[in-house]
């Protein structure tokens, strides 16, 4: 029987090892680390938003110009399929209000350990402590382990990961190896990141750690509603995150970009004109606009920080605009974007150059918001590359 050896034990590796050992292959999966899926462990500790519920036509576009990529690994494996298996795994998942889904136990651990079980029944050989550096002159893949391992399969799939939070293992360290058989990688960066905001000590100091809750944020036409972070780095938080993509291309271009949040997107300019219209009496300015607008003291020492003090308080208070020059460290964001182009991959998500390696995950050049859809596609791919590699077989006829 065919030898398949997978590189990168996440949930795009283990997906494709579970898939091609029902398909009777011989699976070894390799990783650097001492354990499996850290990065998938990581995303429990926020619920494990393992999918969407939207409709699969809204769903693809998530994906933006990898859309179409997508479209036959999300229908081949679909966010159905993905809640059955989770069941399969004894992990009930529910629909939150949000249209998001997640398991139950709001955890990935029971569900980890359900799946190593069950690949360990499938006879999948999981070696972790190896570090894959490339192949040898024999076509061989070269681990340290740490000593020099080398090993021949009959197929590998490479699922390795973006650059996010590398110190859970997906560090982008295989970028030079595939560079130097002329595989074209666009450069990893943070994707769902925060943005850096040069904030003053004091504000800093106090506001650090504190959100700004009910909000409105736009760039560039985009507009979102939800929450935000204040960090000490910048800003972080779901709705900027929503918006990192347009925020981070903005700042390719040109360098900065300005982004505008409504901190009181409930009441219009006018209303709050009224309302600031009252005799302050011997109210402080920030107890007056606390209680004439009920923004909250972050939400005022903000407007404080970053209003423009030229305008019109009503006009701040729907108008303030940060200057952003810079995402905070890839090794904080929730993903990355970049990775190998698509164009490099067949339709089985074999490399073209490279016969017998194929590739998966967030390793290759795709992105997408938070809200299930990037374990979606991972698993999705983890699933359709194991039909790849069983075509590959069947009509090379190796
Ligand atoms: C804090 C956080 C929260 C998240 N929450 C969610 C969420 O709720 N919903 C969602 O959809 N997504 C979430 N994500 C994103 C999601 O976890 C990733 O998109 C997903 O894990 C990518 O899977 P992957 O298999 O492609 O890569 P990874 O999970 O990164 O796995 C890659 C594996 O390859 C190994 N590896 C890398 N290089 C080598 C090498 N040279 N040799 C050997 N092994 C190597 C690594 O050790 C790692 O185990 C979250 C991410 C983070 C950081």
């Amino acid at each position: 029987m065919k030898t398949i050896a997978i590189i990168g034990a996440g949930p795009g590796g283990l997906m494709a090892a579970e898939s091609l050992a029902r398909l009777g292959y011989t699976v070894d999966v390799y990783d650097h680390k001492p354990s499996p899926a850290r990065k998938f462990l990581m995303a429990g500790r926020g619920g494990l938003n393992i999918t969407h519920s939207e409709p699969i036509d809204s769903f693809l576009q998530k994906y933006g110009e990898a859309a179409e990529f997508m479209h036959p690994m999300i229908g081949y494996f679909t966010p159905q399929n993905m809640r059955i298996w989770c069941a399969e795994l004894g992990e009930e998942t529910f629909i939150g209000t949000s249209g998001r889904i997640f398991p139950k136990s709001f955890k990935s651990s029971p569900l980890l350990r359900s799946w190593l079980e069950r690949l360990s029944n499938l006879n999948v050989r999981i070696h972790p402590r190896h570090h894959w550096t490339g192949w040898n002159e024999k076509g061989e893949l070269a681990f340290t382990t740490p000593e020099q391992k080398f090993i021949k399969a009959d197929a590998t799939i490479l699922a390795l990961g973006g650059a996010s939070w590398p110190k859970l293992g997906s560090d982008g360290s295989w970028v030079n190896e595939l560079e130097k058989h002329n595989i074209e990688i666009a450069p990893l960066r943070p994707a769902n990141c925060g943005f850096c905001v040069n904030w003053s000590d004091i504000f800093k100091s106090k506001f650090a750690g504190t959100p700004l809750k009910s909000i409105t944020l736009t760039h560039e036409g985009k507009l979102i509603n939800g929450e935000i972070m204040i960090s000490e780095k910048g800003l972080e938080g779901g709705a900027i995150y929503a918006l990192s993509k347009s925020i981070r291309t903005a700042i390719e271009t040109k360098a900065s970009t300005t982004l505008t949040i409504d901190l009181k997107p409930d009441l219009t300019i006018k209303q709050l004109e009224e309302k600031l219209s009252h005799p302050r009496g011997r109210d402080t300015q920030t107890n007056f606009l606390r209680k004439q607008t009920n923004l909250s003291p972050a939400a005022i020492n903000f407007l404080y920080e970053c209003g423009d003090k030229t305008k019109p308080l009503a006009q701040q208070i729907k108008q303030v605009q940060i200057p952003l020059t810079q995402p905070c460290p890839i090794d904080r964001a929730i993903s990355s974007a970049g990775g190998i182009k698509l164009h490099e991959l067949d339709k089985n998500l074999m490399l073209k150059k490279m016969p017998s390696v194929f590739a998966i995950g967030e390793m290759l050049d795709w992105e997408a918001p938070t809200g299930g859809y990037l374990l979606q596609a991972t698993f999705s791919m983890g699933v359709f590359v194991a039909q790849g590699v069983d075509k590959y077989f069947k009509t090379a006829n190796i």
